[in-house]
């Protein structure tokens, strides 16, 4: 596997011939239920009462590799490096049937902790540009385990979703000297047609332009850059951004089971970079959010072979069904 960055969009993708079968393996037992007996090495555990509450585990097949030197280096006008970083999976409950929308609202707030924690310590290391979560939930999502888990991933480049929301921050905060973020949510609050639920300093709204139908942004309602860093210092915070998400989700699952689910935080500015001038301003500029992309399987197919992306039900129709939709609360 390497990393190769197209010339012309400029974003990275992985590539190489996967020497593993890229098919589902039957799990036998769960490796990641406690006393697993094939259990991948713990990285970091969230003590509990119990043994753990959420911990984070070394992917079995990971896409990136801690050890190694990332040897950029150029083909004529390409660009190529290997896939040096670290891939992690984050065990989000002990239990294997308590998921992010049927979690307690305390259980979910360890495994945000936990996300906060593994993302700052991931961020030490000066090689790493950016650190994330994601979740692939079914199985038009793409899930690969069983057991309620969301992956993390450290890389040296920033991601094209990521960057592209850097440089359009950065514009919009060199011409009006505000983040688009916090208008955006000012506005979504004024309005209120495109918000699904407003929780403390937490805001889940539908985005103006959405990718595809009933997708759902998760944002602090005061501005913050960083999750880890919001994730870290103020503990009672958890709380409320556990029981937006729970809800949330449990809003999208109405619709469809399967989705995908990703944190967009800000880049690694423990060690600025020279050469982007966005590492100066980022912690004006950028506000961190969670995207939730549900996946509907009969309406798949039409945003999935588009350029442009396609959404056949209307961001004040998604939010409010999603506002209107029967949950357990
Ligand atoms: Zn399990
Ligand atoms: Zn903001
Ligand atoms: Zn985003």
């Amino acid at each position: 596997m390497e990393l190769r960055k197209d010339p012309i969009t400029r974003s990275w993708v992985i590539t190489g011939d996967d020497p593993v079968e890229y098919s589902p393996r039957p799990e036998t037992a769960c490796r990641f239920c406690p006393d697993a007996p094939n259990a991948t090495q713990v990285i970091s555990s969230v003590p509990s009462a119990g043994a753990w509450s959420a911990r984070s585990v070394v992917h079995p097949t990971p896409l990136y590799h801690i050890e190694g030197e990332a040897g950029r280096h150029g083909d004529g006008i390409y660009d190529r490096m290997s896939s040096v970083g670290a891939h992690e999976v984050l065990v989000e409950n002990p239990r294997h049937d308590r998921h992010l929308w049927n979690a307690s609202d305390d259980e979910i707030g360890q495994f945000l902790r936990l996300a906060a924690e593994r993302i700052m310590d991931l961020k030490r290391d000066p090689r790493i540009k950016y650190v994330s979560f994601f979740k692939d939930y079914g199985s038009n999502a793409g899930q690969e385990f069983s057991h309620p888990t969301s992956q993390i991933t450290a890389t040296m480049f920033v991601p094209r979703r990521v960057l592209y929301e850097l440089r359009a921050g950065r514009e919009y905060f060199v011409s009006k000297e505000r983040c688009v973020f916090c208008d955006i949510l000012m506005q979504e609050e004024r309005q209120a047609a495109r918000v699904i639920e407003a929780r403390g300093d937490y805001v889940a709204i539908g985005p103006y332009a959405p990718r595809v139908p009933y997708e759902a942004w998760i944002l602090p309602r005061n501005h913050e850059a960083s999750f880890e860093r919001t994730g870290l210092s103020k503990p009672g915070l958890r709380v409320n951004l556990a029981a937006l998400l729970r809800r949330t989700l449990q809003r999208v699952r109405t619709f469809t089971e399967d989705f995908h689910l990703v944190l967009h935080t800000s880049p690694n500015s423990l060690h600025p970079s020279k050469t982007l001038g966005y590492w100066k301003t980022i912690d004006d500029d950028y506000h961190w959010h969670i995207e939730i992309m549900p996946v509907l399987a009969t309406k798949a197919r039409s945003y999935t072979f588009k350029e442009v992306y396609y959404s056949p039900v209307s961001s004040e129709t998604a939010v409010r069904q999603l506002r209107e939709a029967k949950i357990e609360g």
